[in-house]
């Protein structure tokens, strides 16, 4: 039998109802579902009133800092949202200088790079030349008055053109341009080789000139890409493997050129179903994430395709 005094009346729906005992009185709501929504709701206002907890959600810095947290802790990939998407609050923090003194610097900075005739940037430029006797983007950074490096490289698409307007030779080494040629030369006679090696075992391969990618065996989409090898400040290798995203190929071939960029040193067979279609910085050792892809020969792939022969077959 149920004592009268542990009845209570529902919040929500007005009714009486048996509290949990365990819960010692604090129960306000009954077990139905839309009572039980209530009760969440009623708990998260009386949570945010607390002085502690007044100011947790405002504020466009608060709330990118709780989704950030959000986004870590639900285990999903965090993502970082580009300025247009950020959710902006004006006048949340007391500003240091007062808004309209902030406004006229803003527009300043702004005027003084875009007044400027790209003759008149090139003079500035030959100036600091001859100030230093050679330019570089620090340098351009540095000096007083000067658009900045960006801003030159925003006019005239490199930093290198404006040098070669003025006549000014960095002395860089631009042998990576060469490099990067012959690797483009070196596609097709990859792409050949592969061909070859496909239809030795009996699969076909045929390379579609129009999307870029080798069609294997009539069903699986293969995009080949070749990787110069780079060399950091510290002597360590690097290699870039740019993933077309555009192609969603079924599989990347990410071919790694060794060190003097002439041979090839291994491959990474990237299934499209596993990637993100960010360009992909490695180096030599890049943990078992990434190099659970990587091979020494495309033997893999040849029993891949051999595999596909065998379904067809059957
Ligand atoms: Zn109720």
């Amino acid at each position: 039998m149920v004592k009268e005094h542990c009845r209570k009346k529902c919040l929500g729906c007005r009714q009486w109802f048996i509290p949990n005992p365990r819960t010692q009185g604090r129960q306000r709501f009954c077990s139905k579902p839309a009572c039980k929504k209530a009760s969440k709701k009623w708990r998260q206002a009386r949570w945010r009133v607390k002085p502690e907890n007044k100011n947790y959600w405002r504020g466009s810095d608060e709330v990118n800092r709780v989704r950030k947290w959000r986004k870590l802790h639900l285990k999903r990939k965090h993502v970082v949202n580009p300025p247009d998407q950020w959710i902006r609050a004006e006048g949340v923090f007391e500003g240091i200088v007062e808004t309209e003194i902030y406004l006229r610097a803003r527009e300043m900075i702004l005027a003084r790079s875009q007044k400027l005739t790209d003759e008149e940037m090139l003079e500035q430029l030959r100036v600091l030349l001859k100030q230093h006797g050679r330019i570089s983007g620090i340098l351009i950074d540095e000096a007083e008055g000067l658009p900045s490096s960006a801003a030159f490289r925003h006019r005239f698409g490199a930093l290198v053109n404006a040098y070669r307007l003025i006549g000014y030779d960095p002395g860089i080494d631009f042998g990576f341009i060469e490099e990067n040629r012959r690797l483009r030369k070196q596609h097709p006679e990859i792409v050949a080789s592969l061909v070859e090696q496909i239809t030795a075992l009996g699969g076909s391969a045929v390379w579609d000139k129009a999307t870029q990618l080798l069609n294997v065996n009539d069903g699986l989409r293969v995009s080949i890409v070749l990787c110069r090898h780079t060399t950091t400040d510290a002597g360590s290798s690097r290699w870039l493997i740019r993933l077309d995203a555009g192609l969603k190929p079924d599989i990347t071939i990410a071919v790694r050129m060794n060190a003097t960029n002439e041979g090839v040193r291994d491959y990474y067979l990237l299934p499209g179903l596993d990637m993100t279609w960010e360009d992909l910085r490695v180096a030599e050792a890049n943990g078992v994430y990434l190099d659970t892809y990587r091979f020494d020969t495309l033997e893999y792939l040849f029993s891949l395709t051999e595999r596909i022969n065998l379904e067809e077959t059957t």
